[in-house]
């Protein structure tokens, strides 16, 4: 198989000018997938300055919106044919199963630019009631050049959140894929230009947080930057980009409440729980990782939890094989590092480990595989309830009523997601109501459309990817005032 070995840059592929690359690995089992072309701040300058020139001669924001819809429409019709592929490059940089690369995420990743496609002559400015003589109006205008810094958990799914309305809108981009998982965006970025996304429109310069995204987010030219990553680094950014006052959307971490009354059905809650905590092993920002279940079903409800967790044992996922892995290994060292460290913190706190609780030896000595765990008794005070662990560790923590659970969904910096499971509909939308979470699911967990927008309150951020929320965010409402007399 052939993977990516250029940088996309003004409609070109083209290598670093200092040679640079960096390893991929494969956290499956520590081989090196290959080598991926590393930019630097000379590269993000080019970058910046194509997309520029793009937006600035109109090739892209002044064609008709049905032309640009075409062109998306086709870009999902590629992705579509090219499913295997993109799988593939996920599965090989971050541990993704097949089945979540091919079946979920690449899929998705097409229906997002068909959906998007779809407002490219929908959203409109107002025309307003004025006397004689005077016509107001305002107009709809993309807001120009798109920074968008994207991480590793959902590498192509996270980017599209962002390419595909700001494109849909007539902006352009440089992008900074997260470095561990580069290969799908860069060959995003060649479909891109296939599918006739004019030169320049779509950039994709891979390379450290702290060279090409700090570039990107100090440049002068760049005037939106939409971010998805880790709270600490959106702090950073924002401060960063009021010096230019650049537009910013952050999307950041979460620590989410997964609330079980006694009335739910708990089999499906139970399974609910596994989904919300294992799915993607847990490097989900909206994961369900403090799971709340009322006293009076407490103990049942963690036996059956530990049970189920200890079917995820992880394994090596095989690309193009859905059945190969119903968990894969963490995506990088880093990550497993930090992830066996809070759960030893866990332990160190008291915290009653149920199952799981270390790494995973699959024989072979290679890999970043971690044991789903779980622990119970957990106080919402502990650091493993109110830091973002980010890999497949769930906190158990019991509660006697409606309104101590909400209290302690709420008493964590994060405000993310959360869900609830009750059959009591009134109980259900006073706590979707009370809950401080941009998503809420009832009876349900981790289920995302297009149409839904998605961001955090508190320390998850601001602003809202997806559904016709995220449009506002990659448009500029002008005001026009015309005197006709
Ligand atoms: P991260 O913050 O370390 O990195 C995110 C991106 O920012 C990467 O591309 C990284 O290279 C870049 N970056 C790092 N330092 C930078 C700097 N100084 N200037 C500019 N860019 C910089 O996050 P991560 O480890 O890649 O991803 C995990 C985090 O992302 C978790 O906290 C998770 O909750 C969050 N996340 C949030 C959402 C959401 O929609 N809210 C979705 C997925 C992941």
């Amino acid at each position: 198989m052939s993977f990516p070995e250029h940088l996309i840059i003004g409609g070109e592929k083209v290598k670093p000018a200092s040679g640079a690359t960096f390893q991929s690995i494969n956290p499956a089992d520590e081989s090196v997938v290959c080598e991926v072309p590393e930019a630097g701040v000379a590269e993000v300058n080019q970058a910046v300055d194509s997309a520029r020139e793009a937006f600035d001669d109109g090739r892209w924001s002044d064609l008709a919106p049905a032309k640009r819809a075409r062109v998306l429409r086709k870009l999902a019709g590629l992705v579509r044919t090219n499913n295997a592929e993109l799988a593939r490059l996920e599965t090989l940089e971050v541990g993704k199963t097949d089945f979540d690369a091919a079946k979920i995420e690449i899929p998705t990743v097409a229906n997002i630019l068909d959906y998007y496609a779809g407002y490219t002559d929908k959203l409109c400015g107002e025309t307003l009631p004025s006397e004689a003589g005077v016509l107001r109006m305002t107009l709809r205008q993309p807001v120009g050049v798109v920074g968008a810094i994207t991480p590793w958990n959902f590498p192509l799914l996270l980017a599209t959140w962002k390419f595909a309305p700001a494109l849909a809108m007539g902006n352009t981009l440089v992008h900074k894929p997260a470095k561990v998982s580069s290969l799908s965006a860069l060959r995003f970025g060649e479909l891109a230009l296939e599918a006739g996304v004019p030169a320049g429109v779509l950039n994709i310069v891979p390379g450290a947080g702290g060279v090409v995204g700090d570039a990107i987010v100090g440049h002068q030219s760049v005037d939106k930057i939409s971010f998805t990553g880790s709270t600490a680094v959106g702090i950073g950014i924002q401060k960063k980009a009021a010096d230019t006052l650049k537009r910013v959307t952050l999307e950041l971490g979460g620590k989410s409440p997964n609330i079980i009354f006694e009335d739910a059905d708990l089999k499906a809650a139970v399974r609910g729980a596994m989904t919300g905590i294992f799915y993607n092993k847990g490097e989900v920002c909206a994961a369900g990782s403090r799971l709340l279940v009322q006293r009076s079903i407490y103990k049942e409800v963690c036996a059956a939890v530990a049970e189920q967790a200890a079917k995820f044992v992880p394994s090596a996922p095989v690309p193009g094989d859905p059945r190969s892995a119903r968990m894969g290994p963490l995506a990088s060292k880093s990550q497993y590092n930090s992830v066996l460290e809070l759960i030893q913190i866990g332990k160190d706190e008291g915290a009653n480990c149920l199952t799981g609780g270390g790494a995973h030896d699959n024989g072979t000595g290679k890999g970043f595989y971690v044991q789903p765990t779980v622990f119970a008794d957990v106080q919402n005070s502990m650091r493993i309830a109110q830091e973002e662990i980010f890999g497949p560790v769930l906190c158990i923590i019991p509660f006697d009523t409606e309104d101590e659970a909400i209290a302690i969904a709420n008493d964590c910096a994060y405000g993310l997601a959360a869900a609830v499971w009750t059959r009591d509909v009134g109980r259900a939308m006073r706590v979707v109501r009370k809950v401080q979470a941009g998503t809420v699911w009832v009876n349900a967990y981790n289920l995302y459309d297009p149409s839904l927008p998605f961001g955090g309150f508190k320390a998850s951020g601001y602003g809202r990817d997806l559904g016709s929320a995220a449009l506002g965010s990659y448009t500029e409402t002008k005001s026009v005032w015309m005197n006709l007399s």
